[in-house]
């Protein structure tokens, strides 16, 4: 096909923004369709993964197309992690060699900073508020939804990409076609998001530059750095069970159960109990499918293709990298697209099916092994 080829990308999350940028710098037309409001004028809705760990794989893909050093401006570089006992006494295990570091990144930031960027290319529009309900994947025509009216119409590109999520609608189209390999499985943990907020001269009331873990065997707590002096924390927690999210129902048995789990971090988190029962509990899932692309005309990136629980932070480290990925292999073949996607997707699938099962796999070590002495890489010393 030509560059004057139409390319769609559903979903203008941090994978689709990318995408849409890598493919623009090559040449081609992009229409860019997202569900939500556009997140630079809307408000907020809390609860959702507030801040990230971005690391090499992510860091590399946003050099290629010159941004990196925008946003390591407002990453917070993360360069060990810290642990925190039952009686709040920290041991710690650096990430790396010294000066090495995963960063802490607002999801709500990136995206935003990636969307301004996708806005100022000539070949790229942004269409917010338009969901995807069905792609027919004969014919690629796509129905989407004006969520503001209710209104439904349809657009036919040449090549749809989609970024649409863990829950991607347009891999569920794909799902009827024939010998479309599908699984995913949950774990019986979600996971809610609290705040530490600053300390009286704004300052952040745990060590800025790491990431902290209260790992307790079956279930933990991490907390990870704001540019605005809070910490985003994660109780990741059984759904069910003793303790577990439908065990703990009152406020009063949130307090106490936080202040005997987690005593150093509850007593600072005033808004504990509110936040508990306002936040979302979410869930975990894990998705594995097979074949990412359909004759050359749609493909599958990011959480559509591959998603992971985030106990690796790799998610959306990932999703760049196909971004990278697939960009290299464009330049390398330009257009001939059923060519490009089945080396994508057969030189992708291995990485990400890894990945999938080490970041399950760290679950255990984040929540228990890195409680045990014998992992400890240094000695263990009391708090203040
Ligand atoms: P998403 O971010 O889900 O974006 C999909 C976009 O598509 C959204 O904007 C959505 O509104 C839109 N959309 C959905 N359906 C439709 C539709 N029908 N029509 C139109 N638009 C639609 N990854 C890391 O690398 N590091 C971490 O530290 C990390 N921590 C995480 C912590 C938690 C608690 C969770 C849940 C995830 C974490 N991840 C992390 C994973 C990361 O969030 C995902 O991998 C990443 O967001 C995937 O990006 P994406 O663009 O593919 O999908």
């Amino acid at each position: 096909m030509e560059k004057d080829s139409q390319l769609s990308v559903m979903g203008g999350g941090l994978v689709g923004c990318l995408l849409s940028l890598y493919l623009a710098r090559q040449g081609y037309s992009v229409d860019v369709y997202e569900r939500r409001p556009d997140l630079r004028r809307a408000e907020l809705a809390g609860g959702r993964s507030i801040n990230l760990a971005l690391s090499d794989r992510g860091w590399r893909a946003l050099q290629n197309i010159g941004i990196a050093q925008d946003i390591k401006k407002v990453a917070i570089p993360m360069y060990r992690r810290v642990m925190h006992d039952l009686q709040g006494h920290l041991s710690y295990q650096p990430y790396g060699q010294e000066g090495q570091a995963i960063y802490s990144v607002s999801r709500n930031g990136l995206n935003q900073a990636l969307l301004d960027l996708a806005e100022a290319q000539p070949n790229i529009s942004l269409h917010f508020q338009q969901q995807v309900l069905d792609v027919e994947v004969a014919t690629n025509k796509i129905t989407l939804a004006d969520v503001a009216s209710g209104e439904q119409h349809q657009i036919t590109p040449d090549v749809i990409f989609a970024a649409d999520g863990a829950y991607s609608m347009v891999r569920l189209s794909l799902m009827k076609t024939d010998r479309f390999n599908y699984e995913q499985s949950y774990l019986n943990y979600g996971y809610k998001e609290l705040t530490i907020p600053p300390g009286a001269e704004g300052a952040w009331q745990l060590e800025k530059n790491a990431l902290h873990i209260w790992p307790r065997g079956q279930y933990m707590m991490i907390a990870l750095p704001n540019l605005d002096g809070t910490f985003t924390c994660t109780l990741f927690f059984p759904f069910e069970g003793e303790p577990s999210f439908e065990a703990l129902q009152t406020p009063g048995q949130v307090q106490a159960f936080f202040e005997k789990t987690f005593p150093d971090a509850a007593a600072l988190m005033p808004d504990l109990t509110q936040e508990y029962f306002e936040n979302p509990t979410g869930s975990l899932v894990t998705v594995k499918c097979f074949p990412w692309s359909h004759e050359g005309k749609i493909l599958l990136v990011g959480d559509a293709a591959h998603a992971i629980v985030p106990f690796y932070g790799q998610g959306m480290n990932a999703g760049f990298e196909d971004c990278s990925v697939l960009s290299s292999l464009l330049e390398q073949h330009p257009g001939d697209w059923e060519s490009i996607f089945k080396t994508f997707q057969e030189a992708r699938k291995p990485n990400t099916d890894a990945i999938a099962d080490l970041a399950v796999y760290n679950f255990i070590e984040m929540r228990d092994k890195v409680a045990d002495p014998r992992f400890l890489l240094q000695k263990k010393i009391e708090a203040k």
